[in-house]
């Protein structure tokens, strides 16, 4: 529990120039601490493109400085370490003041960046947690960062994983594990919540102001909404967040626990937990195996992530001073959602030009990959190949009910037929990716690096940096899933 190495005291010099926007905000939105070091690390899996990026020096990976530091063994030179304090709903039910349990902000960069050690030891918001990650779920958040950035979904991204034999206690005993988080921000909905909460007016205004001025500066000369730069805000944070879910919804992919604390203020996909992609197509789908209740099911992420703007509207209400206006906000989700999954989803089919029968042709071709359980991402690759080669026969054969499918399949074609430039295969190609990062595909990586072979990690990265890519000689990770896949089981626990 307690460091049994004092991190280094001499600073170690990663050539990173630092700027400390949240640090500025004062000692109410945290705690200053220093990691608690791990014993041996190693590397585990590295990102070459967030390092230059956020501007290491190119030979970082080999320096020993730049492993103790992604550890949280040394400090980098002109580092401010802190953890912040955020409250939440977890669940639907108010959970009072959570904070950094687990996070270390080690500041962030002058070009913008935040850099965050996630499993770097207690801090006075661990509550009952060990402060720990372990390997699995490092990795886990390693590739799946990457992998949304592969798919153009707005997320934090992963520097890197360090690892160390240091034993964690879980379900079974693991090992421990760093992911260096970056990102313009961490500021979650949970940060506002907490200001409101206890009062705080002073600094609920100071977040917001920040907020405002660093990453949405438009929301000052906003006419709109009377002109209040803060119900600007909520509208601004709304709509990203629209867009966010139409992306979750569109790539099949479910988050697991969208509490308040695991919503970013800049729409980014934060928090990677007990996440999944789906392979079958069922609606339904839970992902997280302590979600007994199916609040965080895959077609609730887009009402949950509106009842969450909810609570962020909440917690601002102090600064926008009318509820009317509050909820005004909040209208624009309800229309910019299904515009941005629309449109997601016409991409995924080709269609280049709005017609009003689309939404049709959507909800019927979503609806037939439900009742025939058919694999979401293999449907859509299937399809922007058949299309191209005008040969159906691989994407019928997904489907049981093949009438059906034949049926849908007349009305789509008809559009082609109608107009040789309706369906673009270039497009649905760039859309419907051939790599994802299928639960079993993460725990073939996590299986092998528990036994030391990080190989597995870095041609996963490779593959989804790139997933629309045809990658030959790699067919086997885009294949379907193996049996064993449904029996995984992922919970809160990481
Ligand atoms: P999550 O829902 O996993 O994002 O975490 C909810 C809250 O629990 C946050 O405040 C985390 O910082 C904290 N937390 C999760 N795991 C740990 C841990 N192992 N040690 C300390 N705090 C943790
Ligand atoms: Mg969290």
């Amino acid at each position: 529990m307690h460091p049994s190495v004092d991190p280094s005291e001499t600073p170690a010099d990663l050539g990173l120039d630092w700027n400390h926007g949240f640090a500025a905000l004062g000692p109410a939105f945290y705690t200053e601490l220093r990691p608690t070091p791990l014993p041996s690390p190693h590397w585990v899996g590295t990102s070459p493109d967030v390092a230059r990026q956020i501007g290491l020096d190119p030979d970082w990976l080999a320096r020993d400085e730049a492993l103790q530091v992604f550890t949280g063994n040394a400090l980098p030179a002109g580092s401010q370490p802190l953890a912040s304090v955020y409250s939440g709903h977890q669940f639907g039910v108010w959970a009072g003041q959570l904070g950094d349990g687990r996070a270390i902000l080690l500041g962030e960069t002058a070009n913008g960046h935040e850099i965050q050690l996630k499993g770097a030891g207690r801090t006075p918001y661990s509550r009952m947690g060990d402060g720990r990650a372990v390997l699995r779920s490092s990795i886990r958040e390693f590739l799946c960062s990457e992998a949304m950035q592969g798919l153009g979904i707005p997320t934090t991204r992963a520097l890197c994983i360090t690892g160390s034999p240091a034993p964690v206690r879980r379900e079974e005993i693991e090992t421990a594990a760093v992911v260096t988080r970056v990102a313009p921000s961490f500021v979650r909905f949970g940060h506002f919540e907490h200001f409101a909460a206890t009062g705080q007016e002073a600094q609920l205004k100071a977040l917001a102001d920040h907020v405002i001025d660093r990453y949405y500066p438009a929301c000052r000369d906003s006419r709109d909404l009377g002109g209040n730069a803060y119900a600007a805000l909520l509208q601004a944070v709304s709509e990203r967040t629209a867009g966010l879910m139409a992306q979750w919804q569109a790539a099949g992919f479910c988050h697991g626990v969208m509490n308040t604390d695991n919503m970013s203020i800049l729409g980014l996909t934060i928090d990677y937990g007990p996440f999944q992609f789906l392979d079958a197509f069922v609606p339904g789908h839970i992902c997280n195996h302590s979600d007994t209740q199916g609040r965080y099911a895959y077609n609730r992420q887009p009402n949950v992530a509106y009842w969450n703007l909810f609570c962020l509207a909440q917690a601002l209400l102090p600064l926008i001073g009318d509820e009317e206006l509050a909820k005004a906000a909040l209208e624009s989700y309800k229309t910019v959602f299904p515009q941005a999954f629309m449109a997601r989803m016409r991409a995924k089919l080709g269609l280049t030009t709005e017609r009003e029968q689309d939404a049709e042709l959507i909800d019927d071709i979503l609806l037939l990959l439900a009742r025939n359980g058919v694999d979401y991402p293999i449907f859509w690759r299937r399809l922007s190949h058949a299309v191209r080669a005008g040969a159906f026969e691989p994407v019928r054969d997904l489907f049981a009910d093949r009438e059906a499918f034949d049926a849908w399949l007349l009305s789509y074609s008809e559009l082609s037929a109608l107009d040789s430039k309706a369906l673009s295969t270039d497009l649905m190609l760039k859309t419907n990716p051939k790599f994802v990062l299928r639960n079993h595909l993460g725990e073939q990586a996590i299986r092998a690096a528990k036994l030391g072979d990080f190989g597995e990690i870095e041609t996963l990265q490779r593959l989804l940096e790139r997933p629309f890519d045809e990658h030959p000689g790699y067919d086997a990770y885009a294949a379907f899933p193996p049996d064993w896949a449904s029996s995984i089981e992922i919970s809160c626990s990481s």
